[in-house]
């Protein structure tokens, strides 16, 4: 069988090799979605910190330029007469300077009591007083002259939501002369998101510290006034980094989206930005859909071809069986004579050969009986030749019933003649068997008219490889032959195996 598989091998190859390729493909487009699921939330990831950090440079770049100019002021009214035509001029600059900086909505310089002095809005001279601002107050008991910035407030003069950035004036010997303070409108932001590139359901949003939603884009009204420092951002994540990227569900719209957010270096606020998940992976389950049904379909055609071939095998399994059953009837048939039902003269032949070679090799001995129906022309004339044909039957049983090793094998030779050889068997046991068949028939008692006996009888040449003159197979039936031949002559119903030759010496 070498070299070739056997069908049952071939059928569980193929549902081995088939399994093996839905697997295999499987895995392989599970893996590259993953690669590309992982590819595409890290894009996101990117796309929000980039909008987070464009949103943070902005918010420092303005408030480097309020630093500056508040400390353009404080040199300033530290060094100058505040008589009225400087507070013209300097009304003149600081309404310039608001107008110059974007993100500057107001400038204002009050007086050591909070009182206004100026500001950008009008030359006029404003009788308010914002002694009881916290900046004012911050100023007011800490020496240094660094840039303040305070909590959101609400804008007396606009009424908007504005971020106070402030600084401290002092007379030159270091006492308290005063606060300059420059105001940043939480609109600019919010302006600044909006231009900023998000979808539909994604978020910028500007909160303070304290979780107060500053501003937020999508604008919802009503969420301006939300405190989100219950939200996940604020709880969990800005209370261990200042920045970085998460993945969390809003407490404001419930949408889960993919965020970056950052604490604004020297402001009091936390920008974030964040992506919907929703939108991040739309075009990625488009993908996955068209993928399954790919891969669904190759495995429904590769299956079915699979089925195919395995119904293809076992019918060829089925046929093989087949072929072999009727190859080995055939066999049985070429080997059987079909009235009898004994092996046939052929297979006669070829079991002496083998025997006979085998009996050479080992120096055993081969015995042989031939075996003659006696009167049987007169048997076929009286009783015709249909009973004939059964009596031979009926011979051929009993000679059958008598041998009884396995290695002994009893054939129709031909007409009403029987062989019996037995290999490994001498000739007195050969003589021992061949008298029991013959006694066998006699005791049967098979009518037979013909004969002188009146019932069957059988002769019998009993040889074997032991008797001289015995050098071939040929020479061991022709010896059987001859004996038979003397049987017959001595009277039948009898058996020979010496020769009149050997009576007569
Ligand atoms: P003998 O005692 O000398 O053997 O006499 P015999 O009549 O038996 O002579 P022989 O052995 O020559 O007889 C052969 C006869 O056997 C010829 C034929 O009529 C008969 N015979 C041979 N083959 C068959 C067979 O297949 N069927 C039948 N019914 N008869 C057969
Ligand atoms: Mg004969
Ligand atoms: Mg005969």
């Amino acid at each position: 069988m070498s070299g070739r598989l056997t069908p049952k091998a071939l059928s569980v190859g193929l549902i081995a090799f088939i399994f093996l390729v839905c697997v295999t493909l499987v895995t392989a487009i599970a893996w590259q979605l993953k690669q590309s699921a992982d590819e595409r939330l890290m894009n996101a990831t990117i796309a929000v910190s980039n909008i987070v950090r464009a949103s943070e440079q902005q918010a420092q770049d303005t408030l480097r330029q309020a630093g500056s100019i508040l400390s353009n002021l404080a040199e300033r009214v530290e060094n100058d007469k505040l008589d009225a035509e400087q507070r013209i001029r300097l009304f003149k600059l600081m309404a310039n300077n608001v107008e110059a900086v974007d993100g500057i909505q107001g400038l204002f310089i009050y007086n050591k009591n909070g009182d206004w002095v100026v500001n950008s809005f009008t030359s006029e001279t404003v009788a308010k007083n914002n002694s009881d601002r916290s900046y004012f107050i911050y100023h007011k008991n800490h020496p240094d002259s660094a840039i303040h910035i305070g909590q959101v407030i609400l804008s007396r003069t606009t009424g908007e939501m504005i971020i106070p950035v402030s600084r401290r004036t002092q007379y030159p010997d270091g006492s308290f002369s005063g606060v300059v303070l420059a105001t940043l409108p939480v609109a600019y932001f919010q302006n600044f998101f909006e231009r900023l590139d998000v979808d539909k359901q994604g978020v910028i949003l500007l909160a303070l510290n304290n979780g107060d939603l500053l501003a937020r884009r999508p604008m919802i009204d009503a969420l301006m006034t939300t405190n989100i420092a219950k939200g996940e951002l604020f709880s969990r994540y800005l209370i261990k980094n200042d920045g970085g990227t998460a993945i969390l569900t809003s407490i404001v719209d419930g949408v889960e989206r993919v965020y970056a957010y950052s604490r604004i270096q020297g402001l009091p606020i936390v920008v974030a930005a964040g992506l919907s998940l929703d939108s991040v992976f739309a075009t990625w389950w488009a993908y996955v859909c068209q993928a399954s049904i790919m891969v669904m379909l190759i495995i429904i055609v590769l299956t079915s071809l699979g089925f195919l071939f395995y119904r293809q095998i076992q019918r060829l399994l089925v046929a093989e069986e087949e072929l072999r059953l009727a190859q080995h009837d055939l066999e049985h048939i070429a080997e059987t004579d079909s009235l009898t039902g004994l092996p046939n003269r052929r297979c006669f032949d070829a079991t002496l050969a083998q025997e006979w070679s085998r009996a050479s090799r080992t120096e055993s001995y081969v015995t042989l009986i031939l075996i003659d129906i006696d009167w049987f022309k007169q048997y076929n004339d009286h009783y015709g030749h249909v009973l004939g044909d059964e009596c031979l039957r009926q011979i051929a049983q009993l000679i059958g019933k008598n041998i009884n090793r396995p290695a002994d094998l009893a054939a129709r030779y031909g007409g009403e003649e029987f062989v019996i050889l037995l290999p490994g068997t001498d000739l007195a046991g050969a003589v021992k068997i061949a008298e029991q068949v013959r006694s066998a028939i006699e005791a049967a008692k098979i009518e037979h008219r013909g004969s002188t006996a009146g019932i069957v009888t059988i002769s019998a040449g009993v040889a074997s490889n032991q008797l001289d003159g015995v050098i071939e197979a040929t020479d061991l039936l022709g010896k059987a032959d001859s004996l038979l031949y003397f049987a017959k002559k001595m009277g039948r119903n009898r058996v020979e195996h010496q020769s009149w030759e050997v009576l007569e010496t």
